[in-house]
């Protein structure tokens, strides 16, 4: 069994008459140390299938296995990274990073350790004692990465984690997240709407139909690692971009015309 096995999961929002159905009959499978991108058009569910995989959010149907045990309610096995920083301002970077073992009951030896080790990870060592709002946005970002890496999860969810910064941090952001990823190989599932990040990052690429989002098309990324930045130059490359675009290029048109 895959470690994340998700199974004709269903979602329907309800407010009084109106019920919009968000995710139809959703299976997907992501195995151990894979990172898997899901690209689709705005609205079409996958914040809610994030949220419903941290445990934040009911669903209506189906299974979500998590290393053979259902998902039920929030917990330390799955990490979840968001566009915002969330980061505690009264807080310093160190603080920051080892705040989630502090909840675990961690020694606080242990737990300074583990966060000097993930700060060092995301190239942030000489910032230990800043505070957030001595940071810019792709620091911050790289600290919240750093604190969530500190909980050792099973999974990392990302829900457009760089959605925030500017596209030349945005691009340096994605670079480093890929050195981190060699080193530590965690389970990724990442949210975007950035075709280029998708393939950049990411092992297999899934593309969401417009609402209710199901599996449109699956991708694989052959693109050899470690991958250089220039890759993104390369032939092969653009021939992936040229393959998840025409895929997604019909659900955006369909998701622009409900709004219509
Ligand atoms: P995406 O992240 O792909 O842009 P979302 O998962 O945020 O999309 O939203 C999917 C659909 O569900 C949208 O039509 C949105 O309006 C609806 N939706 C999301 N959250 C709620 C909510 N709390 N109540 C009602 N409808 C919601
Ligand atoms: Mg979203």
């Amino acid at each position: 069994m895959a470690l994340l096995e998700v199974r004709e999961l269903d979602k329907v929002f309800r407010r009084g008459a109106r019920a919009v159905q968000a995710i139809d009959r959703f299976s997907l499978s992501v195995e151990e140390g894979e990172f898997v991108a899901i690209v689709g058009p705005s609205g079409c569910g996958k914040s809610t299938f994030l949220h419903m995989l941290g445990g934040f959010e009911p669903h209506d149907g189906g299974t979500m296995l998590l290393n053979g045990a259902p998902v039920r309610g929030p917990g330390p096995d799955r990490g979840m990274l968001f566009q915002e920083f969330a980061l505690y301002p009264w807080r310093s970077v160190i603080g920051n990073v080892a705040w989630g073992l502090e909840v675990q009951g961690k020694p606080k030896a242990e737990r300074i350790a583990a966060a000097e080790r993930y700060l060092k990870l995301v190239g942030l060592s000489a910032f230990r004692d800043a505070y957030p709002a001595e940071l810019s946005g792709g620091m911050k970002q790289r600290v919240a990465l750093a604190r969530v890496l500190a909980f050792e999860p099973r999974i990392l969810l990302m829900d457009e984690p760089f959605g925030a910064l500017d596209a030349q941090t945005r691009e340096l952001m994605q670079e480093e997240l890929n050195a981190i990823w060699q080193q530590t190989r965690n389970t990724v599932l990442f949210v975007t709407h950035d075709i280029d990040e998708a393939i950049y990052l990411a092992d297999r690429v899934v593309v969401f139909t417009a609402r209710p989002g199901r599996i449109k098309d699956e991708i694989r990324i052959g693109l050899e690692r470690p991958r250089r930045a220039d890759v993104r130059k390369s032939a092969e490359y653009m021939a992936y971009r040229n393959r998840v675009w025409d895929s997604l290029r019909d659900e955006v048109l369909k998701a622009r015309e409900e709004f219509k």
